[in-house]
């Protein structure tokens, strides 16, 4: 007769081990986070210290392969910025202010109060707003009909039944406020923008020569395509822009470098 077996009830997890040869001192996520914001000359005046919860951390994996990347953990429990908190900023300092899309109400709060102060100045002192969907979470789909500029993701596009980036631009262009633009990017497949003259503008992917690393690619491309855009660069010029800048981090490990 066959052994009667062990059975066992508990619970399965990947554990993802890093080797280190110093074990790190406590908190230095906070002071690495700091000191890598100085380094690449990122303002923190406006950084608001919370009394409860603790740094976001995310184990990410990347396949040297493909650049493709994996996130296995992310942990956070850190309270997002209020409207409180961001009133608290002089808005006369700044020319664009963007919001990735997180507590939306308390972020619509926001861009009422730069909506609010807007009015008051003339057009060459008032500040752009953009916003990024970039999370699949119903809450975040009001941000929409805010920024002068909104950045929607794939993943979301895909949520609304729209299967590449010139499909979303125009598929989801109406929820905008009058006169704002859409922008999609799509991987490899470069992104697409419609502003308010309903016109199409399209960017190809600028390929490395090897993909490495794409976390942060999203990001990237945000980023590149908001700073030409706040230097007066055109819609077109600032798509192709955001996609080099964000094809070049694709080709390295990090950001160093791709500027
Ligand atoms: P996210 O990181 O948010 O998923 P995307 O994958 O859409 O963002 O990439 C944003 C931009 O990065 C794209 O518009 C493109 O310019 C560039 N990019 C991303 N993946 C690649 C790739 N495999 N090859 C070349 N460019 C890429």
């Amino acid at each position: 007769m066959e052994e009667k077996r062990i059975l066992c009830i508990g619970l399965v997890c990947l554990d993802i081990i890093s080797v280190v040869d110093n074990y790190p001192e406590e908190d230095s996520d906070t002071s690495f986070i700091l000191s890598d914001f100085q380094r690449r000359k990122v303002e923190v005046a406006h950084l608001v210290w919370q009394s409860q919860g603790e740094t976001p951390c995310a184990c990410c994996l990347i396949n040297c392969r493909n650049g493709s990347r994996t996130v296995t953990l992310y942990d956070t429990n850190l309270p997002d910025v209020t409207a409180a908190d961001f009133e608290k900023v002089d808005l006369s300092q700044y020319k664009w202010i963007h919001w990735e899309g997180r507590n939306a109400s308390e972020q619509v709060k926001m861009l009422l109060q730069v909506e609010k102060y807007n009015q008051t100045c003339p057009p060459s002192e008032r500040v752009t707003t953009s916003v990024e969907v970039e999370k699949t979470r119903p809450e975040l789909y009001q941000l929409f009909c805010y920024g002068d500029v909104v950045f929607v993701s794939k993943d979301v596009a895909k949520t609304f039944g729209f299967y590449s980036a010139p499909e979303a631009v125009k598929g989801l262009y109406g929820r905008l406020k009058p006169g704002a633009t859409l922008i999609c990017a799509w991987a490899e497949y470069g992104a697409d923008a419609m502003g308010p003259d309903g016109l199409l503008v399209h960017s190809d992917a600028f390929s490395p020569e090897t993909v490495v690393d794409t976390l942060g690619a999203g990001d990237t491309f945000n980023a590149a395509v908001i700073l030409a855009l706040s230097k007066g660069k055109t819609l077109p010029a600032a798509l192709t822009y955001g996609c080099q800048v964000a094809g070049r981090k694709c080709g390295v490990h990090g950001y160093d470098g791709i500027v």
